[in-house]
This record gives structure tokens, sequence and C-alpha cells, in this order.
């Protein structure tokens, strides 16, 4: 008989359902400190369901991940200032390929948009969550 993936998994979580995390695990959405809690359960603080076993951690947080998507951020804007300034020369006199590359560029500026804010609104609930972890420490 061979065990299927969900079926590991669903194995490995319930024998880490009755074991409580020993060291400082925090929860992904509000910053809750985990500790003493089951591997397996959810926030007494927020209600998510979270999964701190070791190789899934899911729903937790860990301080190292709050980089800041600096390079995701200039990059776009880069993009932004490109496709402004192939535009702006397209017309004077018109020329159809710095309004295809501006073209092009403003749909890789509208399509990555909303994944750098979605970075930067990741970065900034990080932040807050260090500076609540940091308040009660
Ligand atoms: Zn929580």
């Amino acid at each position: 008989m061979t065990l299927s993936e969900q079926d590991r998994e669903r194995q490995s979580d319930e024998i880490y359902t009755d074991r409580l995390i020993r060291g400082s695990v925090y929860c992904g959405t509000c910053g809750y400190n985990l500790r003493t809690l089951p591997y397996v359960y959810q926030c007494p603080e927020c209600g998510q369901r979270y999964n701190a076993r070791p190789l899934t951690m899911k729903g937790v947080f860990l301080p190292q991940q709050a980089e800041p998507p600096v390079s995701q951020v200039l990059f776009l804007l880069v993009c932004m200032a490109a496709a402004g300034v192939l535009f702006f020369d397209a017309f004077t006199p018109p020329d159809i390929w710095r309004l295809l590359g501006g073209t092009l560029l403003t749909i890789f500026s509208v399509v990555e948009c909303p994944k750098a804010w979605h970075s930067v609104r990741r970065y900034l609930l990080a932040r807050a969550i260090i500076r609540r972890i940091n308040r009660e420490i």
C-alpha cells in the first residue's frame, strides 16, 4: 500500500497536532507569539489557521522574511519612466518602434504594478509584526 502525498501530509500533521511549539514562532497574520501552542492549530488572537510543522511552515511569520522589495519597485519605476519617455518621443517625429516599445513597457508596468503593491503590503505587514514582537519582548 502506498500513501499519496496528501495522506503523508495529513499523517505528519496529526503527529504534530499533539506537540507544542517550544520556541518563538509568530502568527503570519497578526504576529501573535505561538509558543506553547500546538504545531498545527489556529491563532488564538486572530483565528488564522497555521501549520508550524518543520518543512511546512504555513501561516507563520519568521522575522528574517521582512526584506523590502526595493529592486522590484525600482525596476517597475524604471519601466514606467522608460514607457513615458518612449511615448513622449514617439510622436515628434512619429516613430512606430518607440510607440511599440512604450506600449509594451506600459503593459508590463500595468501587469507588474499589482505584484509590486502586494510585495510592499507584505513588507509593511511584516514590519508591523516585527514592531509588535519587539514591543512584547
Ligand atoms: Zn494571528
